[in-house]
Order: C-alpha cells, then structure tokens, then sequence
C-alpha cells in the first residue's frame, strides 16, 4: 500500500505498489518523468523536478543513497539525510511521488557479483580514474530504478557531468534509449557561484566561504583560454586551487561531446573545464562550458 504523508506527496517505499500505481497512470495516457536522487534536496534538485513537471503528467522523484557508488565508504556514512525536510521541499515543488526504497529492495540479491556496464574510457578519466568503482554503481542503481520506474523522461544535472554522459551510455547499452529521453538541465548555483550540492552541507563556516573558489578557478580557465596548448591553464588552475586551500583531485579542460582530455585546442572544437578538489575531507566536483570561436 501507498501512504499519502502529511504533506501530500504519494510515498512508495515498495516496488510493486509504485508499479501498480504508475501503471494505472500510464493506462490514462500520463507522461512520466523521473528525477533520481540521493536526497538532502536543495534548488538544484528541484528544478528538475520543476522542468519534469512542465513536461510530463506525473513526476517521480526517487530518493536512494545508493551504497553502491560509494568508492570511500566514510563518505557514504557521511552523507548527508534530511528526508522530512525532502518530503516538504518535493510537496512545494508539487512533486506528484516520492520513491524511496531500501537497500533491500534495490539490491535484493545483495551487492556482489552485480552486472558490470561497458563504460570503456569514460570510466578511466577524470571521476572514473579518481573514484574506482563509482560509475559502475551509478549504472546499477539508475538501470534498475528505469526498470523500476520506467518513464518517458528522465532528468540529470549538468553539475554531474561525466554521469549526464555515462547514463547516456548505459541507457544505449541496455537498449533503453529511444524509449527513454535523457535531459540534462543546468547547474543551480549559489550568490557566490558555488555549486549547490548536498555536500554543501558538511562545509563549515570557513570551509563554505573558501568553496566557491572550484567557480573562479572554472571563469578563470574560461577567461585565459586560448587557440593552441593548454597546459599552462591547466597548471595555473592546480596552482590557484591549492593556494585556496583545496587539495585537487584534477583540473582538466575536456572535449564538451566526449570528454576526451584536449591538450592543443583548435580554437573550434567544444570545451568543458572539469575540476574534482577536496576542502578538507569533503569532495566538491564543478564544470563550465567553454565556448568555442575563443582566439
Ligand atoms: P544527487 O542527489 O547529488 O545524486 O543529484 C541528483 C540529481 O540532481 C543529479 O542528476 C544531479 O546532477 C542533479 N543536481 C545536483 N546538483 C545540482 C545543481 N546544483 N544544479 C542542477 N542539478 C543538480
């Protein structure tokens, strides 16, 4: 059975009533679009479930801290859960269901010996090089919440990426794409650029103030672009993170369609900076289309 909560959005914690449900949906003809998460929801999160519910009858917002994708399993403890205050954010957003399953029910065979996912070079790069293991549980938890679920449209933040590209590449392998639409939406930020996220949480004072230097790093990269070899932006960029006290993981400047890293740039092909930094113990991860045409 479903639970209607006290603030009106429809709770499923159980696979088959959501299926149940949403079936009876799609037999009226309903559009449905989905927003996975991981929870501890800010404005980010809900302008995907804002631009799913321009688009689609019926939105469906799964929250899932997914173990799998957790290659450091302190950040996994660490992260952070604030479900009443999701539950009340979601009813704002006039979010029409909440899916929020267990571990169990997820992965009811457990975690070993799951299905691995063809991800070739877009698992030995950047996120995939510094966290092992992350993407292929990324593609365990969405695969199967598509299963799950099964909408018309599914929503992902350009905050994240090399995941937009990898859930790309999953839903192809699993021939899911033409069935499925993947929308990519842009990256909330906040007054001083910083990327909203969940981590956000954990900084403290002196910590959340230092943050939004990934964002001038990433303007910086934009601003000193030019025609031929990249290095030195790059190099500046390592340099400027850690004088802000960040100890980073990459700051790369990538092909915008593929990803592939770019070290002479033609002055035409499409950039993205990419940069993965640790404030103390908590991993922020920002990007910034650069446009083209730049001389
Ligand atoms: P998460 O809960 O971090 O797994 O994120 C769930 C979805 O929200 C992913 O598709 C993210 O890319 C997206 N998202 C996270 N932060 C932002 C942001 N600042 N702006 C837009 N989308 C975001």
């Amino acid at each position: 059975m479903y639970t209607n909560t006290r603030t009106g959005v429809i709770l499923f914690k159980k696979i088959n009533d959501l299926n149940k449900w949403l079936d009876a949906q799609r037999k009226k003809g309903l559009h449905v679009g989905f927003v996975p998460t991981m929870g501890a929801l800010h404005p980010g999160h809900l302008s995907l479930i804002h631009t799913s519910k321009a688009e689609n009858n019926v939105t469906v917002c799964s929250i899932f801290v997914n173990p799998a994708q957790f290659n450091d399993p302190g950040d996994f403890e660490k992260y952070p859960v604030t479900i009443e205050q999701d539950i009340a954010l979601l009813e704002e957003a006039g979010c029409n269901v909440l899916f929020l399953p267990s571990v169990a029910e997820i992965y009811p065979m457990g975690l070993l010996h799951l299905r691995h996912f063809d991800l070739s070079y877009l698992e030995t790069i950047l996120e995939g090089k510094y966290r092992p293991g992350h993407f292929q549980g990324v593609c365990l938890v969405v695969d199967r919440l598509l299963d799950i679920v099964n909408p018309n449209k599914i929503y992902l933040g350009q905050k994240d990426y090399q995941q937009c590209m990898v859930i790309t590449r999953m839903i192809i392998l699993t021939g899911k794409e033409g069935k499925i639409k993947v929308r990519i939406c842009p990256t909330l930020r906040e007054a001083d650029g910083l990327a909203m996220s969940s981590r956000n949480m954990r900084l403290n004072e002196k910590e959340r103030k230092s943050a939004a230097g990934i964002y001038q790093c990433l303007l910086q990269i934009k601003k000193n672009l030019s025609k031929g070899n990249l290095e030195k932006i790059k190099e500046k960029a390592v340099s400027r993170l850690i004088h802000s006290g960040f100890r980073p993981d990459y700051a790369e400047i990538a092909d915008a369609e593929n990803l592939n890293i770019v070290h002479e740039w033609n002055g035409k092909q499409p950039l993205v900076a990419v940069i993965a930094a640790f404030l103390n113990d908590i991993r922020l991860i920002d990007n910034l289309q650069l446009t083209g045409e730049i001389s």
